[in-house]
């Protein structure tokens, strides 16, 4: 466990309680997935906060947003849930900050140092869902914008003044 944790702290930068927070909830969902997930079956995340932990999600469960199987809904939670794409089928993770003693939050060190240790259950609660109709990357096509040149997916063009732009020009140009 520890060996992993060093390898993620190299990747994300520092290590800090949000990291280690990241890092018990993803390894408690890919716990918990291993009874009725088979290896082949594409693994898909939804998180709920991009803090830091998100970097422990991406980096342990190879969900990424590189690869499109990464999906941020800026709720504010400190929550991930993990699916198969092919069955729907996984489980919500949750971290329960409530649960953790305030005298501990308030050395930074030794807070790391808890979130390492404790008890899974203590600080985490998982739930089994069932997500509706996976949704699945997509490729799209290219357009390029008529004021800077650039080439842009053709969902993020805008329809300004009768001409076909980027957001960032959509931006400037009004
Ligand atoms: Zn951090
Ligand atoms: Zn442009």
């Amino acid at each position: 466990m520890a060996f992993a944790y060093e390898q993620m702290v190299a990747f994300h930068g520092h290590s800090c309680p949000g990291l280690a927070m990241g890092y018990r909830m993803t390894v408690a969902a890919m716990d918990y997935l291993k009874q009725f997930r088979s290896a082949d079956e594409e693994l898909v995340a939804i998180t709920e906060n991009n803090a830091c932990g998100v970097d422990a999600l991406q980096f342990i469960s190879g969900c990424t947003f590189g690869k499109g199987n990464l999906f941020f809904k800026d709720f504010g939670k400190q929550a991930y849930t993990f699916y198969s794409r092919k069955t729907g089928k996984g489980v919500r993770v949750v971290l329960n900050r409530a649960a953790i003693p305030a005298a501990i939050k308030s050395d930074r060190t030794a807070f790391i140092d808890y979130l390492l240790k404790v008890d899974a259950n203590e600080i985490i609660s998982l739930e089994e869902v069932m997500i509706e109709a996976p949704e699945k990357a997509q490729i799209r096509t290219s357009v390029v914008c008529e004021s800077c040149g650039e080439e842009v997916m053709d969902t993020r063009i805008v329809e300004q003044h009768g001409r076909k732009i980027c957001i960032p020009c959509s931006e400037k140009a009004i």
